[in-house]
């Protein structure tokens, strides 16, 4: 029988790229192949010469339809099949190809926030819930507003295939987080996008909105980020925490160029409150929340591992986020 490929993509939406998807029924056999779609709907392309194409990049099984229905991430690409502007994910390629032999790893924490009728999940009409603190990890009665959600997208995530590792409630009530790795890149931005997808549509039928959004109330609550922990094979061998301090002081040196690159909003969550450390300013420690990179205890514990950069919003595109790490890392470590 034929089959359902559902094909996703990121568009050209500013500041932030949405994601998009549309249906192919595949014929029996076939593979998701290339195919299109009018760019000038989606901030690609104008009207007079609006096709794109759509070239698949990583396909899995589609957990929210029937056996052998797929989940096709694809890239974009103009009709002379040489990348799209908007196309983060080429770039992202060649960077890991040039340093394929330092083994780049990652595993992002996803954070997100659930809204309801321009608030978010579980809050009440006027006013707020009760201040943070029991909602981290919490459980019980109505402080965990969308669990029945993450039950539904985990569940979606394995049985698709994806790597997905762990959730968890955050510190804003209606906040949760999602862990994808440990992969290489351009792997790492294929999953998290697809698990982003799945996100976005298993909430619909909740009435909810899952957002990216990296400081969706401000004041004394917490923002959502996108924790990016990196590795390469120096780092994780014996004797590694010399590359894991080499990597740390190479974040150091770029630092307004990583910013920028971090996700729209950045200025707003990274305040220096709230586990954060200020947009501006540099820092790295062990177990330190309010560093830009944090090296777990158990990671100085073993002198091998990897770090983990905390200034990524939630709302980053894993994309330039893990080429741009790999590039500043491997480069200084090839140069040292
Ligand atoms: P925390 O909330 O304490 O910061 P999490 O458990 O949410 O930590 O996430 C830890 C992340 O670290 C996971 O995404 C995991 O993939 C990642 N990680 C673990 N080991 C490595 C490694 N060697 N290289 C890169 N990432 C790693
Ligand atoms: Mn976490
Ligand atoms: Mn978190
Ligand atoms: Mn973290």
């Amino acid at each position: 029988m034929s089959y359902q490929a559902e094909y996703i993509w990121i568009d050209g939406t500013k500041p932030s790229p949405l994601v998009r998807s549309k249906t192919k029924i595949v014929g029996d056999g076939k593979e998701p192949g290339i195919w299109g779609f009018d760019g000038s709907s989606t901030n690609q392309a104008d009207g007079s010469s609006s096709d794109c194409v759509l070239a698949p990049v990583f396909v899995c099984d589609d957990p929210l339809r029937q056996p052998g229905d797929k989940l096709v991430m694809c890239e974009v690409l103009l009709p002379d099949m040489t990348p799209h502007p908007t196309n983060t994910r080429a770039a992202c390629v060649a960077v890991a190809d040039k340093y394929a032999d330092q083994e780049p790893w990652f595993g992002v924490e996803q954070e997100y926030t659930f809204l309801q009728n321009g608030r978010p999940l579980g809050w009440p009409e006027n006013g707020f819930p009760a201040p943070q603190g029991p909602y981290y990890c919490g459980v019980g009665g109505d402080k965990m507003p969308g669990r029945e959600i993450v039950e539904r997208h985990t569940l979606a995530c394995m049985q698709a295939g994806l790597s997905i590792e762990g959730t968890n409630a955050e510190v804003m009530m209606g906040q949760w987080e999602f862990q994808i790795g440990i992969l290489a890149p351009p792997l790492i931005g294929d999953q998290l996008w697809v698990a982003r997808w799945l996100l976005f549509r298993i909430a619909e039928d909740f009435d909810v909105w899952a957002t990216l959004e990296p400081k969706p109330i401000a004041g004394d609550w917490n923002g959502a980020g996108a924790h990016t922990n990196f590795s390469t094979k120096a780092m994780r061998g014996d004797g590694g925490w010399d590359a894991i301090i080499a990597g740390c002081e190479a974040l150091g040196t770029r630092v307004d160029e990583h910013v920028a690159n971090y996700g729209v909003g950045i200025e707003s969550r990274l305040t220096g409150a709230h586990e954060t450390a200020h947009f501006s300013t540099f820092s790295y420690g062990t177990s330190d929340r309010g560093a830009s990179i944090r090296i777990p205890w158990a990671v100085a514990r073993d002198k091998k591992g990897w770090l983990e950069d905390r200034r990524p919003n939630a709302n980053m595109d894993p994309y330039v986020v893990s080429r741009i790490i790999t590039e500043t890392v491997c480069s200084a470590a090839i140069g040292s």
